[in-house]
């Protein structure tokens, strides 16, 4: 990092990217810090869909790196670097990375949120393209006519399963326990759509196909018994891990790990300097433009917190 950086972003998935973008046409000459997913989630799948300007689609990872190469175009520097650890009770933050550690008036943070996944066989194998999916919005038109299984009892796991009522046939409910643990209007919702078939007390205990998924092995965890349920996809939704523990000690931090922004703003947080942006403080939308709005957000907030201090 050189003398002339005004802004370090850490992460560089399509929030930490398109900050790049803005913050460096805005003279800010952004530092970004890679992470160990440099791309972000988006890198993890083939076909991007649902990216305004594609009309055929493109893969997350020339998407995202043809944001890469925009930044860099504009002067924004990056570092195959990983934060372990920040200091923002100053007005000079810093940021201690593994390798290096950074000092700078003003911080983005988007460090993404990871999903869970289940840890059973056939999951990595078909993971990002091959049927098994986080995101009905992003994946459910590629199980069009075939059936889909969703995992999970909460509001997500209701909401992802309504969704694929619009492609699909059926759509089974898998969840461990005999009840959702989801709001009382998502579960009305579920159990009014005929569609919908909650699959009580169990767990899968295998993804299986050949090239892409063809069906489940389930377990009933009362009574031991196994079925298969054949289908196109598997839709997670066991909840996100916001990757934010670094940033405990300075920021306000909700009870499922998402940062939280300061009231009446999208991207500021309660510490002036420090902006946030994409999925590491939005539990709601968790897509890759909504990610990149933020972004564009944040970096129009730093651009105008250097403003207030320049008078
Ligand atoms: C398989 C899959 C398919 C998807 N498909 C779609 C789709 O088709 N359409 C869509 O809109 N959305 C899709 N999504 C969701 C989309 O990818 C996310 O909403 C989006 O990537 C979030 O962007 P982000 O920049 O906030 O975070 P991320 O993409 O998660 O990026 C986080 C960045 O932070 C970095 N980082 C993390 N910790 C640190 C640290 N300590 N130090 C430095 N850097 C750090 C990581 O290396 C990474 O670069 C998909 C997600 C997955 C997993």
């Amino acid at each position: 990092m050189g003398d002339g950086e005004k802004v370090v972003i850490i992460g560089s998935g399509c929030a930490g990217l398109t900050a790049a973008i803005y913050a460096a046409r805005s003279s800010l000459s952004p530092f970004v810090v890679d992470g160990v997913q440099p791309g972000g989630q988006l890198t993890t799948t083939n076909d991007v869909e649902n990216f305004p300007g594609f009309p055929s689609g493109i893969t997350g990872f020339e998407l995202t790196n043809n944001m890469r190469l925009q930044a860099e175009r504009f002067g924004a520097k990056f570092c195959d670097d990983s934060v372990k650890d920040v200091d923002f009770s100053d007005a000079i933050k810093k940021v201690v990375c593994e390798n290096g550690t950074y000092f700078s008036r003003s911080v983005i943070i988007a460090t993404g949120a990871s999903p869970k996944l289940l840890g059973v066989k056939g999951e990595k194998e078909f993971f990002g393209g091959r049927g098994v999916s986080v995101c009905a919005t992003c994946d459910g038109a590629f199980c069009r006519g075939k059936n889909a299984v969703v995992v999970g009892g909460g509001d997500t796991a209701c909401e992802e399963a309504l969704f694929l009522t619009k492609f699909c046939p059926m759509v089974h409910i898998v969840h461990r326990r005999d009840t959702l643990r989801a709001s009382q209007v998502m579960r009305e919702r579920v159990f009014g759509n005929e569609k919908i078939v909650p699959v009580w007390n169990s767990v899968v205990d295998e993804i299986f196909g050949e090239e892409k998924v063809s069906g489940v092995n389930v377990r009933n965890v009362a009574d031991g018994s196994s079925r298969v349920i054949s289908c196109g996809g598997v839709f997670l939704a066991i909840g996100h891990t916001p990757n934010t523990k670094q940033f405990t000690k300075y920021l306000d931090i909700d009870g499922n790990g998402y940062i939280k922004r300061r009231t009446g703003s999208f991207v500021e947080t309660d510490v002036p300097g420090v902006f946030v942006a994409g999925d590491c403080a939005d539990s709601v939308y968790r897509q890759a433009i909504t990610s990149a709005g933020t972004g564009a957000m944040a970096a129009i907030a730093a651009e105008r917190y250097f403003s207030t201090l320049e008078g």
